[in-house]
């Protein structure tokens, strides 16, 4: 199966994904698979969010 790996937060197409029959090969702990899209984060997405936690935390 084939799927597309897209950013949950800015909609951006992070990459493509590949399974077998038996699931999600290399699922990263960011991913939630719907349908045939995997919402995940891409890197800059990534990056805002980690820099929003560290200045709320400071
Ligand atoms: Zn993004």
């Amino acid at each position: 199966m084939y799927m597309l790996k897209v950013c949950r937060c800015c909609d951006a197409i992070v990459g493509e994904l590949e399974t077998d029959d038996s699931g999600i090969v290399g699922v990263d702990y960011a991913l939630e698979v719907t349908g045939n899209v995997a919402y995940t984060l891409c890197s800059q997405c990534m990056q805002e969010l980690d820099g929003s936690r560290l200045s709320y935390y400071q």
